[in-house]
């Protein structure tokens, strides 16, 4: 079987720019992407952030291009949903990757898997996904054209979200749980100008509502106490994310919210093993921070491979 000398969980910025950084330095990388988590990026109409590119660049015209990089550099790519990761017990410290076809082997091995958004848990909320309740507007604002929506949510994701909805819809109601907002002034400045949306301040859902499809939305005004039913026809929630590291769990150490936790050089609290990107615990989730933890992982991961390799040839 073959053994890799870095194994990437994770197609995102951040597992992309390791697998950049460490087919460069000539390791044999092998990244395994989960065709089903697309990476939140890609969900991105409109990257205005990122250096380099003063007019934006889509999402996922961005990560096509990280992707041909890594390809030309020599990067594996599988398919593949990773299950299992545990430290093999022989006297090279092989780690095993278990996906649900194929076991991988690999001297180090780089948690890039992202995260995903969370749901919010109301009624009606699973009933009408991809029948009105959607988590992308990238991906489903242009069915909505002319309609009236929804948005859940205060943070970046829904700020951004909301604006780039007006783009179809007629009316965007955005639904924030408290009075203040978490997006960046920036995106606040340009959504108080916006005259096709509407915020409505301390108010959560309750239920969504609709027969074959979405319809509506019984919210409550957390402060007045006061229900109402505003209708609608789709239902977009950013309602924050949740870290893809269920297969970490009991393997490396976790935070409470089941990110991992890494030091500066992005290492874990296993030998060989390194976390970057969204997956991992921090305070600022941005394509730019991504890349920048994959750069060090990569640079730890090379490291500790090269010492590997002094202390067993064989590995070599
Ligand atoms: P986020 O910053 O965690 O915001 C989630 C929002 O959802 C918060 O406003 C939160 O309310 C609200 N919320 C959470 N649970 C809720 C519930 N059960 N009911 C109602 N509301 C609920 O998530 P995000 O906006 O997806 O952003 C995630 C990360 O990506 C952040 O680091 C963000 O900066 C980054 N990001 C950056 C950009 C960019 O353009 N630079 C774009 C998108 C995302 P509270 O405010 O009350 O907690």
């Amino acid at each position: 079987m073959q053994l890799y000398d870095v194994i990437i969980i994770g197609g995102g910025p951040a597992g992309l720019t390791a697998g950049i950084y460490t087919s460069r330095a000539r390791l044999r990388t092998l990244l395994v992407e989960d065709f089903t988590l697309s990476p939140q990026v890609t969900t991105t109409f409109q990257i205005e952030n990122y250096p380099g590119f003063p007019e934006g660049i889509g999402g996922l015209d961005l990560i096509e291009r990280f992707k041909k990089q890594a390809k030309e550099f020599g990067v594996e790519f599988k398919q593949a949903r990773v299950k299992n990761v545990e430290r093999g017990l022989t006297s090279i410290k092989e780690i095993k990757i278990e996906t649900e076809s194929e076991v991988y082997n690999s001297l180090s091995l780089i948690i890039a898997s992202g995260a995903r958004p969370k749901e919010l848990g109301v009624k009606g909320e699973k009933e009408f996904r991809g029948k009105g309740v959607s988590y992308c507007a990238t991906c489903d604002g242009p069915f909505f054209r002319d309609r009236e929506v929804v948005v859940i949510g205060g943070g970046d994701s829904a700020v951004k979200e909301a604006l780039y909805l007006t783009r179809f819809v007629r009316k965007v109601t955005l639904l924030h749980r408290r009075d203040k907002l978490r997006a960046t002034k920036i995106l606040q400045e340009r959504l108080f100008s916006e005259q096709k949306i509407d915020v409505r301040w301390d108010s959560v859902a309750e239920e969504i509502l609709g027969r074959e499809k979405v319809e509506g939305v019984r919210i409550i005004n957390l402060k007045t106490k006061e229900k109402s039913v505003l209708s609608c026809d789709g239902v977009f929630i950013f309602a924050g994310l949740l870290p893809n590291t269920d297969f970490a769990r009991g393997v490396v150490e976790l935070d409470e919210k089941g990110y991992v936790v890494v030091d500066s050089r992005m290492r874990t609290s296993v030998e060989g093993i390194f976390a970057c990107g969204d997956c991992r615990s921090t305070i600022l989730r941005q394509v730019i921070t991504a890349c920048g933890d994959g750069a060090f992982a990569a640079f730890s991961a090379q490291e500790y491979v090269e010492q590997l390799k002094l202390q067993a040839p064989s590995t070599k």
